[in-house]
């Protein structure tokens, strides 16, 4: 069932308290480096704005350590971003709950935006129900953050895809507390469950997945969830080698994970023809910027590590991902922050673009690959970039989202 969205509800001077993923990349000076996330939410914000709604924000923003504000990590310095974004002022609170906070948005006019502060000021924000079920003090400071939380709206709105699969006080707590008022998606989250659920039920076929990465760990699940809904799966980066390895190849000093051969094997007997293993490797003896690169058919000789992706295998790849009418991707194929074995992942982002072109659905699933989608200036031309890296994972491996199933059915 589809989920009630904020422009099917009535905001006008209404307390819209909307959870984002404003958790933007700073550089050393504090500057937001990336305005993707705050972008991303605009739909959403001026869908409040433009209905009369009093639009409450609140997000995270980073990972600060202890009890209390944190300069370095305030939400102050996204405020000004979204202010010029909106063409509006945007009232930064002093912190996300409390007396002061409540006096704000007790006077926000319809219209009005306002910014809570960081919600990781709080350590309640990230207290893990199954942690809370066992200690009772820990349940009631999760619920009394929420609460607090919970008070300042009439409305709830989920547009952190991002943060879907975690069970934090504003995500899940804070809806739960607010049974009986509108607790709906935002576009953002719309959009997301739109993408990732129908490739998932209805994929067009040809169905090509794309991994790539440091960890085959990571996505072993994933792997498991997709390889009978899927035609190909196309691996790449580093774990590429846990799989050539169990296969008895020489892999030379590639990174490979040795306790994930037995299930690098499993998987390979599981999904069969299905699955794609790099037929060559650039390699290099150091990880270095410029250094001088061998490309390595299959076995790579000790002193010598697999960085990325080779011709041969970029060609095969690119044959496949041209013929699929569905694509997702997730996981870099090489080691792309260091030219030249950024070439690989390139390569296929180019190849991907095109498959887009030609009437192909293209999924990336955030991360590293949308950052390698970005670095190529392709990003306009895929179907729908994640906003939430380790959250399209979790959903795409089936797993149930708590935070989405709270909020009302359209
Ligand atoms: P993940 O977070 O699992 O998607 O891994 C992304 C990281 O994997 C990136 O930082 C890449 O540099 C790294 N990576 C990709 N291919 C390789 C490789 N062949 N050897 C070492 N690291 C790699």
């Amino acid at each position: 069932m589809a989920k009630k969205t904020v422009g099917q509800i009535d905001v006008r001077s209404k307390r819209v308290l909307v959870r984002v993923d404003f958790n933007v990349p700073l550089g050393e000076d504090g500057r937001v480096t990336d305005d993707r996330r705050v972008r991303q939410a605009l739909p959403t914000i001026r869908s409040v704005v433009e209905g009369g709604g009093r639009c409450v924000l609140m997000s995270h923003l980073g990972r600060p350590k202890g009890d209390g504000p944190d300069a370095r990590f305030s939400l102050a310095l996204v405020a000004r971003r979204l202010s010029g974004l909106v063409g509006k002022p945007v009232r930064m609170a002093p912190d996300c709950v409390g007396p002061e906070v409540s006096g704000q948005v007790a006077g926000l006019k319809d219209g009005e935006v306002c910014l809570l502060e960081n919600l990781r000021f709080h350590p309640a924000e990230t207290i893990k129900d199954k942690d809370a079920a066992l200690d009772p003090e820990l349940k009631e400071r999760k619920l009394a953050f929420a609460r607090k939380l919970a008070e300042l709206a009439d409305v709830y709105v989920n547009d952190a895809f991002g943060t879907c699969h975690r069970d934090n006080a504003s995500m899940l707590t804070v809806p739960q507390l607010m049974s009986g008022k509108p607790r709906v998606v935002g576009f953002l989250v719309e959009k997301e469950l739109k993408f990732l659920g129908d490739a998932l039920r209805r994929p067009a076929r040809p169905f090509v997945v794309l991994l790539g990465g440091a960890k085959v760990s990571d996505k072993i699940p994933l792997i498991d969830a997709l390889v009978e809904r899927c035609d190909a799966i196309l691996i790449g980066g580093a774990m590429a080698y846990t799989f050539l390895r169990a296969d008895g190849l020489s892999v030379g000093d590639s990174l490979v994970e040795p306790e994930r051969m037995e299930e690098a094997r499993r998987i390979r007997q599981a999904a069969g023809a299905k699955l794609h293993l790099p037929l060559d490797s650039v390699t290099a003896e150091q990880l270095k910027a410029g250094t001088l690169t061998t490309v390595c058919e299959r076995a790579i000789p000790t002193g010598r590590a697999g960085y990325d992706i080779g011709p041969q295998t970029v060609r095969a790849y690119t044959e496949l991902i041209a013929g699929a009418r569905t694509i997702f991707w997730n996981g870099p194929m090489g080691v792309f922050e260091t030219p030249p074995f950024d070439a690989g992942t390139l390569a296929v982002a180019r190849a991907v673009a095109d498959a887009t072109e030609d009437g192909a659905v293209s999924i990336i699933g955030g991360g590293d690959s949308a950052a390698a989608v970005d670095a190529a200036g392709l990003d306009e031309r895929m179907t729908h970039i994640s906003t939430g890296g380790g959250a399209a994972l979790e959903f795409l491996e089936g797993k149930p989202f708590a935070a989405i199933e709270v909020l009302d059915e359209a």
